[in-house]
């Protein structure tokens, strides 16, 4: 059950008007807010166990060491990894699929091999593809999306030639709010000796996650997607690919001796994280999970998926109403159109209202031209948005509707 009073009080920014109005905040897809005890880690590791970590021997050295890597454990949990040596810690999302992009065509690809896409993914899981195809003359295959915001699961299928060397997909779109059937593509790719790469930025704030159970070899997330800080997200890889893999970047951290003619490079974890890592992000990223966790994600994905059919229900009374994704399997992501008010002016007037939502392309430029649409307006909920702020939301798109 989630207690909605409680919960609102542990983030303050909910409590703000704009314009007069009090906020609404429906762009949850883009970033979600923060509960004070995230807050309040960020001061706590800057007062009080600041030093840089793995090369001090003395105390606060040890203790920010300490609490950095109990943070990794803290994700292992969260993802239910096998080890803390598959979590690496990145900038985010789109730095993690880097780093795949870069190490795995390096060590895993020829010129002419395939990776396999969608067409509702993120461009941060296209454009670092896109740049390999330029270096390595890799090729890049697209499973187009149905009617309903769907894989095509039989395309999908057929797309796999002995060239095939990846899957990268999303987990959820960020536009659609599908979730994809990531066991069937999992076990697809896998009968094929095939590895998969999952983007869930848009999943593991939602549903629950289990890299084992998943049997996945590649996730990727960010921090500030669920809860966390900004400029800090995951890596989990399993580790017979991590060990398979060589660095992305060069640097400090990563190495076990360098001389001018040889450097060795760090085991795992490390090997992947060159320089000083953000070690105060890693453990207000453990302070985020833990806050997620204790909420738990099975309350949270029963509460938004009644906030997603109440939105969606009330938004289909209102005429020319045009929904994008209406999967079988959907998170709370609500895109849409209403006759041909442009998104930007819907964006733009529900602003003046207190409504905080996302318009345009939301960095899926080739899923809009697949929809033949420029862009939508895009009302995402999190566990800490109300049914009467979606009332006031369906009042407000009226009001807007009424003045075209
Ligand atoms: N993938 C998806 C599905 C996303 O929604 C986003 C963020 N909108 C990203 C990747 C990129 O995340 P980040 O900017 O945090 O790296």
């Amino acid at each position: 059950m989630i207690d909605i009073q409680s919960i609102r009080e542990d983030f303050p920014i909910l409590a703000h008007t704009v314009y007069g109005k009090p906020l609404i905040y429906f762009d949850n897809a883009a970033t979600t807010q923060k509960p004070r005890a995230v807050v309040e880690k960020i001061t706590d590791g800057y007062y009080h166990v600041n030093a840089n970590v793995h090369r001090g021997v003395h105390f606060l050295s040890q203790a920010a060491t300490e609490a950095h890597e109990k943070a990794r454990q803290v994700v292992q949990q969260f993802l239910n990894a096998a080890s803390p040596n598959e979590i690496i810690f990145t900038r985010g999302t789109t730095e993690a699929i880097n780093l795949i992009a870069s190490s795995f065509t390096e060590a895993c690809m020829e010129e002419g091999d395939e990776v396999i896409l969608s067409a509702m993914e993120h461009h941060s899981n296209i454009v670092p593809w896109q740049l390999q195809a330029t270096r390595r003359g890799i090729v890049l295959k697209v499973v187009p999306v149905n009617g309903k915001g769907e894989l095509c699961m039989d395309t999908y299928r057929s797309l796999f030639s002995e060239r095939t060397k990846l899957v990268s997909l999303t987990h959820v779109s960020n536009v659609l709010g599908s979730i994809n059937p990531v066991k069937e593509i999992i076990r697809e790719a896998h009968a094929h000796d095939v590895p998969v790469l999952l983007d869930g930025a848009q999943s593991v704030p939602h549903i629950k996650v289990d890299m084992q159970a998943l049997d996945v070899d590649f996730y990727v997330f960010s921090g500030h997607k669920i809860y966390g800080p900004t400029g800090i997200g995951v890596l989990y890889g399993k580790e017979k690919w991590l060990d398979k893999l060589p660095p992305y970047q060069g640097g400090g951290e990563m190495i076990a001796s360098v001389s001018f003619e040889k450097t060795v490079f760090n085991e795992l974890p490390y090997k992947f994280e060159a320089g000083t890592p953000d070690y105060i992000g890693s453990t207000v990223l453990a302070e985020a999970l833990h806050y997620v966790g204790k909420i738990g994600l099975d309350a949270i994905a029963a509460y938004e998926k009644e906030l997603l059919q109440y939105a969606t229900r009330q938004l289909k009374t209102i005429d020319g109403t045009r929904i994008f994704g209406e999967a079988a399997e959907k998170s709370s992501v609500l895109s849409f159109l209403i006759g041909t008010i442009h998104p930007y002016d819907m964006g733009m007037l529900l602003d003046r209202l207190g409504i905080a939502v996302r318009t345009g392309h939301h960095c899926a430029q080739p899923l809009m031209n697949a929809l033949g649409i420029e862009g939508t307006v895009r009302a995402s909920f999190s566990f800490y948005n109300t049914k009467e702020e979606i009332d006031a939301f369906i009042a407000g798109v009226r009001q807007v509707k009424e003045m075209f």
